[in-house]
């Protein structure tokens, strides 16, 4: 074992700010927003509807780009690539799960699992996500569509997808959102689960308490600033 056990640190956020323009005027909806995160460590975004934890949690994962800034994942800066380059590097290095789940309708189980790798060209990737299925405890169900799935286990195969291209950061989305207590803290489960076998980092924006106090760190928004970051108990 090697007594420097500091992992290295995979998300660094600076001086973060998102403006929109309002008329003839700026609307600022994040401002002053500074954290990191290091390999294997959870992050929940916590505040009020409308504090800016989505706004956040698509400039960290790329989706957006920040007014003022910067996003630095793995130790890329996401503002120095193109567009195209941040589709690409969110394909090989991050997972998504949101609150809708965003199944495919038209493909089972097992076919919704390995969207993400076809999209990037790979095929044969059957056993891996039979695997990931069997993980998240529908190693029965690879073959059935959506809507034959209950709610939670859509979120399920959402979790298996989100794990196919072994990211090393999972972005969730009020991921507990569209489900009851037991269904919700199943997801919750298997989400941490993942997360220590796997080392991912997870970024969670979410309502649920429960989720958030699991969290190694919650970073409470208001009015678009950090009100409180605290190390959860
Ligand atoms: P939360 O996820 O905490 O509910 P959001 O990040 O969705 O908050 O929104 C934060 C603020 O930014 C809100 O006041 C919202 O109206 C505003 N906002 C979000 N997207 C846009 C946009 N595209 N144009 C203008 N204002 C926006």
């Amino acid at each position: 074992m090697p007594l420097t056990s500091e992992k290295p640190i995979v998300i660094q956020i600076s001086g973060l700010k998102k403006t929109y323009a309002s008329g003839e005027s700026e609307l600022t909806v994040l401002e002053g927003i500074n954290f990191e995160l290091m390999q294997g460590e959870s992050l929940a975004i916590v505040g009020p509807s409308g504090s800016g934890k989505t706004t956040l949690l698509g400039l960290c994962a790329g989706l957006d780009i920040p007014s003022a800034g910067s996003v630095e994942l793995l130790e890329t800066k996401l503002e120095a690539l193109t567009e195209d380059g941040r589709a690409a590097f969110r394909g090989e290095n991050v997972g998504f799960v949101f609150q809708n789940f965003q199944l495919i309708p038209t493909l089972t189980a097992i076919e919704n699992v390995t969207v993400p790798l076809e999209l990037r060209g790979i095929n044969n990737a059957e056993a891996k996500a039979r695997q990931l299925l069997d993980e998240v405890g529908l190693g029965k169900r690879t073959t059935h569509y959506p809507i034959q799935l209950s709610g939670g286990e859509q979120q399920r195969v959402a979790l298996a997808r989100a794990f196919i291209n072994d990211p090393q950061i999972l972005f969730a989305d009020e991921p507990t959102g569209n489900l009851d207590g037991s269904n919700g803290g199943h997801v919750v489960d298997l989400l941490f689960d993942l997360n220590a076998q796997k080392g991912t980092t997870l970024v969670l924006v979410t309502h649920d308490l429960d989720l958030a106090k699991k969290c190694d760190k919650v970073l409470k928004l208001r009015d678009g600033r950090i009100e409180t970051e605290m190390a959860s108990a």
